[in-house]
């Protein structure tokens, strides 16, 4: 790991200011122990944040595929990189897709399948030093040279979602790779993704990787569930995966409060409506899948019960029938 102080090198290029700071004048020096401070929490919170994920862990520097690259790829080890936004476009009432370009566009980008990015900002609504971090899936081809792309739902006063939709063409944003679960073509005959919300960004970035890869033969189940008709994006894209790979992928979407003549089935994603889609484990066909939950946490909760080891677990999937090595949560 490089040192501390080079992880923070792309927050000081943007603000050099920090960099001039006299530490010995007075006046500044609270504001510059503060800014220490500041930095020091940020570096503790991602580093717990990264040990807690690193379960997941494979080399940066693999393809969507699998494959290196010959090229040297842009996300290599761990440190944080800033990129510069492209270009922005709206997917629905409350979603943005946020198209980062990489210095060079015929670069590699690096990221395994399957990964996130944690985002790190200092946002004016967050008061001026203290940094907010969250994570987000890119969406486009981990193997597109040239681009990182996230797809980003707005919450009512959400730190860093409302960020991320102020930030227009030519702004910055500051990147930290997070290998999430290190996807194995074949290891399991099938993946049941489950989906709730913007839950739905890894799923996207799994289902991409999966079908792309000519070797790879696991059939996948998507079953997504949202508020309302209008929440449903990227319906187009998993239409047209589910008719070129028959057999192999179908989309299934659930909706809570469909509008009036809404063609989608209505409900919550609970045991009922898993079991009528042929995902109960209990059925010979799901001995050997593999359930992926990303959703809000009441949604994740109700599915796989409490979060760690001493959690019960008494979620509906375990009501199902499936052991908690089959359960895996973004
Ligand atoms: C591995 C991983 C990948 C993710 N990828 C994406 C992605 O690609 N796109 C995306 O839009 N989001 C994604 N998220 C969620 C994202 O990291 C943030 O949690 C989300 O954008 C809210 O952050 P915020 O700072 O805007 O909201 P905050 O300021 O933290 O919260 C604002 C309000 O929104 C509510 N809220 C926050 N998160 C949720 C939620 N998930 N469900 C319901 N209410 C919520 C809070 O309770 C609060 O009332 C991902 C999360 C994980 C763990």
């Amino acid at each position: 790991m490089p040192p501390t102080s080079s992880l923070f090198r792309p927050f000081f290029t943007q603000n050099p200011r920090l960099l001039r700071q006299p530490f010995t004048s007075s006046p500044r020096r609270a504001e510059v122990m503060t800014t220490q401070v500041a930095f020091a929490a940020a570096a503790v919170g991602i580093g717990a944040y990264v040990y807690m994920r690193s379960g997941a862990t494979t080399a940066p520097g693999t393809s969507a595929t699998g494959t290196s690259s010959d090229t040297k790829p842009y996300f290599t080890g761990f440190g944080f990189r800033t990129l510069k936004l492209h270009s922005t476009e709206l997917v629905n009432h409350n979603t943005k897709k946020l198209r980062f370009e990489l210095p060079d566009p015929s670069q590699p980008v690096g990221l395994s399948l399957s990964s996130a990015l944690l985002t790190v900002s200092f946002p004016p609504s967050n008061g001026r030093w203290t940094p907010v971090l969250r994570p987000y899936t890119p969406t486009n081809a981990l193997d597109e040279p040239g681009y990182v792309e996230l797809m980003v739902k707005l919450y009512p006063n959400g730190k860093q979602s409302g960020y991320l939709h102020s930030l227009k063409p030519g702004d910055t944003m500051t990147f930290l790779p997070i290998p999430e679960y290190a996807w194995k073509p074949n290891k399991h005959e099938h993946v049941a993704l489950i989906a709730g919300g913007a839950g739905i960004t890894p799923m996207y970035q799994l289902i991409q990787g999966i079908l792309a890869n000519p070797e790879d033969k696991t059939r996948i189940t998507l079953v997504w569930g949202v508020n309302g008709d209008q929440d449903i994006f990227l319906k187009k894209e998993f239409s047209e995966l589910q008719s070129k790979h028959p057999g192999r992928f179908r989309a299934e979407y659930v909706v809570s409060q469909p509008e009036a003549g809404s063609t989608y089935r209505k409900g919550y994603v609970d045991g009922k409506v898993l079991e009528e889609l042929g995902l109960g484990a209990t059925q010979e066909k799901n001995q050997n899948t593999k359930v992926m939950v990303c959703g809000p946490p009441a949604m994740e909760k109700a599915l796989k019960g409490g979060k760690g080891p001493f959690a019960k677990k008494t979620g509906v999937l375990h009501e199902l029938g499936y052991k908690s090595d089959q359960i895996y949560s973004f």
